[in-house]
């Protein structure tokens, strides 16, 4: 199959012919029809995140059982599927106290990197999709089958950004009816907890970002007030808008740890400061220790606090009412092997999402 391959940072991507094996015991081949192209991916190629081999990278997908492995009862060849970057082994601490997002069995890891060769040489699955590429290989329990109605970009894009934006406003940080909130960076991700916040009522909704357009689409997704914090200082703009309180929630949605000491900055005494950007490894958050004595809180996200199999279905729910907002999240549809060009793009700040449609 054809797939684009990472070997160094700071390089392009190529495309590659890779092999891929068949469905072993539990584990299940889907045909990739759409994958989204997400800010993680990035992390990677910018070097700011390290993988320990070549890898097919891509973890925001969605296509059709190709394959089933034995034992395998939950999809059937022919389901249409989501993707899970966070498969649950169902036996852990984690799975068994509720929060799948956070399992750590170590036999995915293994999976991983044992499914997909190149040049006669094992190469590494990202995240267990790996949807760079025509076909990816995953557990039964990795992922989540889905309606005929779903088109599929929309749903590829469901696999990360949108469950983990959503889910930080209705999971992590459980905003309630009414609430002030802001959200600094407007890409992907942010896009998606502003529009979580205004499915769960947040009254004034406060949008952060640097560059307009990106400012403008977060009006588009529910923002009631923009800040372009390059131009007006940032914390007066929201002691104004607040009348001096505060935010009660605020998320940080870039992954730099300025942001994330700026989204503690800005909440209200005993307001919830979010971090969901995936931050460069090795790098610290610095808040002023003093203000948890106004009981301020710094919390973290994973995949929003989803349970996906649940939640899945329930943004899917959501997007067939016509209230939550996935046909605006893709702005370019490309193809596999402009995969660069979708990296660059979101560099320069031009797209909400690429999506990768495969044929
Ligand atoms: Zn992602
Ligand atoms: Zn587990």
């Amino acid at each position: 199959m054809r797939a684009a391959i990472f070997e160094e940072a700071n390089k392009p991507l190529t495309i590659e012919d890779v092999d891929i094996i068949d469905p072993r015991p539990g584990e299940v081949l889907v045909r990739t029809s759409c994958s989204g192209v997400c800010h993680s991916d990035l992390h990677f190629i910018d070097g700011l995140w390290k993988l320990p081999m070549s890898c097919v990278l891509g973890h925001e997908a969605a296509g059709v059982v190709e394959a089933i492995g034995e034992g395998v009862n939950y999809v059937q060849p022919g389901d249409r599927v989501i993707m899970s970057f966070k498969p649950f082994c169902g036996k852990c601490y984690y799975c068994l106290s509720g929060k799948p997002n956070l399992c750590a069995a170590p036999e995915f890891d293994q999976a991983a990197a044992s499914r997909l060769t190149w040049k006669g040489k094992p190469i590494l699955q990202f995240a267990n999709v790996g949807s760079f590429a025509e076909m990816m290989i995953t557990t039964e329990n990795g992922l989540v089958k889905i309606p005929e109605e779903m088109p599929m970009a929309e749903a590829a894009l469901i696999g990360c950004g949108v469950t983990t934006g959503v889910g930080a406003a209705l999971y992590t940080a459980q905003v309630e009816g009414g609430s002030t909130v802001a959200i600094i960076g407007c890409g992907g991700i942010g896009l998606n907890i502003i529009q979580g916040c205004r499915i769960a009522g947040a009254a004034n909704i406060i949008a952060i970002d640097i560059i307009d357009s990106k400012l403008e689409m977060a009006t588009n997704f529910g923002a009631t007030h923009t800040i372009n914090s390059k131009e007006t200082n940032l914390d007066e703009a929201i002691k104004e808008i607040t009348k001096g309180l505060g935010v009660e929630y605020a998320f940080e949605a870039i992954g730099a740890p300025a942001a994330a000491t700026e989204a503690f900055n800005i909440i209200r005494p005993g307001g919830t400061a979010v971090v969901v950007g995936m931050h460069p490894l090795g790098s610290d958050i610095s808040v002023p220790g003093p203000y948890f004595l106004q009981e301020k809180k710094l919390i973290g996200c994973m995949y929003g606090s989803t349970r996906f199999r649940e939640h899945m279905p329930k943004l899917i729910d959501l997007y067939l009412q016509d209230r939550l907002d996935l046909t605006s999240l893709v702005s370019r549809r490309l193809k596999l092997e402009d995969v660069n060009e979708a990296f660059r793009s979101m560099k320069a700040g031009e797209v909400a999402r690429s999506v990768l449609e495969f044929t």
